[in-house]
């Protein structure tokens, strides 16, 4: 745990109490700070007085007396509209920031020269902060990885010298972290997602942008014109950038020239690594995934070696176009991440005869920009609330059945596709849909799926 000391001895509200807020509130009282939290949910409430912390309801306190509110990242700040503490926290003059920011201030408290990596995006950032957490540590170096994957931030090591912290920052995270400042902050790419708690797209790339501009290096993908422009602006603030692109060659940056990654400084490029082969790292988005994690380990001073060596052995992440089982010549594919139709996109695009299981909770834009991909969709199976929408789209381009649950659509696409001579097929769950009307999350799903997909006859298990 990093104990929060930057709030010795004032008084702190909070509310959120899931995993992350509970860790922030034992932080900030293991640093000396008197904190106040609380939680529309009884249940979160108990379990917070049952570990020790103490809480009231924030309705009926007196918020001068507070020197920060903490929010959790999943309460809405501004859209679709205020949570009704931040309401309060306005009127009261009341600081509101989240657990990443009492991170930073931390990491600044104490070990200002600490590397810090910090990584966000609209899609791609689990697997690039795992793969630089993964370059790192296989190169010897005291590693911490968290955030917005896996541990909650302030459940890491506190931050000493020769100490490196890697943190996926979703944008509810910068939003609440004015303060933002990595060592090298990347920025991905952006596409339209999540706009429900972010209103405009305009907003949503106003809040990435703060991440880069207030990194010692900014890295950018300029494979979109928001991040494009992003990269420009923070530039000419005089923020060093490195560009990364997988669609075109740079005059200075790091990009893919098919599985080339190539480094180019002041017009001259050579390569920097080979990524043909790496199988955890298949397909275009995967190539940006890497040139990021190769401009920010570069920054923090990784040789070009020790890098190699990383990306070649990178393990891969769960749910995210992974190779579950094989039958004779058919391939289960659980991609489970791919919560919208651009996550959708890499999967539908890696293999050529697909029975394609899709849907759950639909986003904004549903699944009319993967029309390119449709001529490899042998079948669709649909589940979910948006099965009808997707059906709609998919019309008569695509056969399509509406399944309604995973376990029907595993059943049949195995079934269809096991009667399929054509070559070698996909059987894949990429859903371009949010998990939550019918799982927990999209890992809970993904499990659904393993064990559907275990229980039919003759599957030889990969994982
Ligand atoms: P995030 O953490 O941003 O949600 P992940 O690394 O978990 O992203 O990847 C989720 C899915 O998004 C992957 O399964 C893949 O289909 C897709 N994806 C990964 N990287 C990229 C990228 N750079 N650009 C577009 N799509 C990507």
């Amino acid at each position: 745990m990093i104990p929060v000391t930057t709030f010795k001895g004032r008084k702190v509200a909070l509310f959120g109490l899931g995993g992350s807020g509970l860790a922030t509130a034992e932080a900030l009282g293991a640093g000396g700070a008197a904190v106040t939290a609380w939680d529309d949910n009884p249940d979160s409430v108990a379990k917070a007085m049952a570990a020790g912390i103490a809480t009231a309801d924030l309705r009926h306190v007196d918020w001068s007396a507070f020197s920060a509110f903490v929010l959790s990242p999943g309460v809405p700040l501004t859209h679709p509209k205020p949570h009704w503490t931040v309401d309060l926290a306005h009127q009261a003059g009341v600081e509101i920031i989240g657990d990443v920011e009492l991170f930073v201030r931390e990491r600044r408290a104490h070990a200002p020269d600490c590397p810090f990596i910090a990584i966000t995006g609209t899609n791609g950032k689990s697997t690039t902060t795992a793969l630089i957490a993964h370059i790192l540590k296989s190169s010897g170096r005291d590693t911490q990885l968290g955030g917005n994957i896996g541990r909650a931030v302030l459940t890491l090591d506190p931050p000493k010298a020769g100490r490196f912290f890697v943190v996926e920052c979703s944008s509810y995270q910068i939003d609440l972290a004015p303060t933002l400042d990595p060592t090298a902050g990347i920025l991905l790419n952006l596409t339209p997602d999540h706009l429900d708690r972010h209103g405009t797209m305009q907003h949503y790339a106003d809040i990435k942008e703060r991440l880069v501009a207030g990194s010692g290096t900014a890295v950018v993908g300029v494979d979109d014109s928001f991040s494009s422009l992003i990269a420009e602006r923070v530039e000419r603030a005089g923020t060093k950038v490195v560009r990364i692109s997988r669609r075109h060659g740079l005059a200075d940056g790091i990009y893919a020239e098919g599985s080339s990654l190539m480094r180019a400084e002041n017009g001259t490029a050579e390569l920097f690594a080979d990524l043909g082969g790496i199988q955890t790292l298949r397909g275009g988005h995967n190539a940006q995934n890497a040139a990021a994690a190769v401009a920010a380990c570069l920054t923090v001073g990784v040789d070009r070696q020790d890098i190699v060596h990383g990306l070649k052995t990178f393990p891969g992440l769960k749910h995210r176009m992974q190779p579950i089982a094989k039958r004779d010549d058919i391939v289960f594919v659980n991609d489970s991440k791919a919560t919208n139709a651009d996550a959708a996109a890499p999967a539908l695009s890696s293999y050529e005869r697909i029975y394609w299981i899709a849907g759950g909770l639909p986003k904004e834009g549903g699944i009319s920009s993967l029309t390119p991909y449709f001529p490899r969709i042998v079948k669709a199976y649909l589940i979910g609330e948006a099965a009808p929408v997707f059906a709609a789209t998919l019309g008569e381009a695509v056969p399509y059945e509406i399944s309604g649950t995973l376990d029907r659509a595993v059943a049949h696409a195995a079934a269809d596709a096991a009667r399929d001579h054509e070559g070698p097929t996909a059987v894949m769950l990429s859903p371009a849909c949010a998990s939550f009307d019918q799982y927990k999350n999209f890992e809970v799903r993904g499990d659904a799926f393993v064990g559907h997909v275990a229980a039919l006859e003759g599957v030889t298990m990969l994982i």
